[in-house]
């Protein structure tokens, strides 16, 4: 049984870290995979957690040895997700979920066709700016460079399956649990997951 692949890219600020907190608690299990950074960690974050931050050279190496399915620098930095653990879970059955950016998620459809590839937008300009503004951490000239970066970031929308629009916290989560669940639904999954059950049904 083979667990489903979902991609979630959003520029930064249209609260994707929180949509898919909640979505974690309500959605039965899956699980999100920690890229590795070669950015320093902000204020709260966890080595492990939220990121493996991970020296340059350390990158490059992994780089080197193919430890990752995709990996892409986005601002300034180089980010790379771990081809050894999506790929264990994804054979033991478990559903994964990776937040990458437009160019990991290009590579990832590439070599997974079957990746379910969700984009997830804010619901408009104003509040995206808003967004990055209250997040505190970042000075003017930061903010300005990650509007410049999300517009490039938005203008990939157009590759993804899913498109959704984060006006409404409570409704994205719902929205987003739909797919994933939509999407354990099909066909050949349940043939699977409920052989015995069809057997049964069909007097077989
Ligand atoms: P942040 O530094 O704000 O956490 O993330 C910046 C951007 O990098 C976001 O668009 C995020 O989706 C993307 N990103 C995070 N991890 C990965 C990764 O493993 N691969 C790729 N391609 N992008 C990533």
């Amino acid at each position: 049984m083979i667990g489903t692949l979902f991609i979630f890219s959003a520029p930064s600020g249209a609260g994707k870290t929180s949509l898919v907190k909640a979505l974690l608690e309500t959605t039965g299990y899956i699980g999100v995979s920690v890229s590795n950074t070669t950015r320093a960690p902000r204020p709260g974050e966890e080595d492990g957690k939220d990121y493996h931050f991970t020296a340059v050279e350390d990158f490059q190496r992994m780089v080197s040895e193919g430890a990752f399915l995709e990996h892409a620098q986005v601002f300034d930095n180089y980010y790379g997700t771990s081809q050894g653990w999506v790929e264990s879970e994804l054979s033991d059955g478990r559903d994964v979920i990776l937040e990458i950016d437009w160019q990991g998620a290009e590579q990832v459809r590439r070599l997974m066709p079957d990746t379910v590839s969700v984009f997830i937008a804010p619901p408009s300009i104003e509040a995206l700016r808003e967004r990055l503004q209250k997040r505190g951490q970042d000075g003017e000239e930061i903010i300005e460079r990650r509007m410049r970066d999300a517009r490039n970031e938005m203008s990939h929308y157009g590759e993804y399956d899913y498109l959704i629009i984060n006006d409404n916290f409570d409704n994205t989560v719902e929205e987003l649990r739909s797919i994933i669940i939509a999407r354990r639904h099909r066909l050949e999954a349940q043939q699977e997951r409920h052989k015995d059950t069809l057997k049964n049904l069909l007097g077989e």
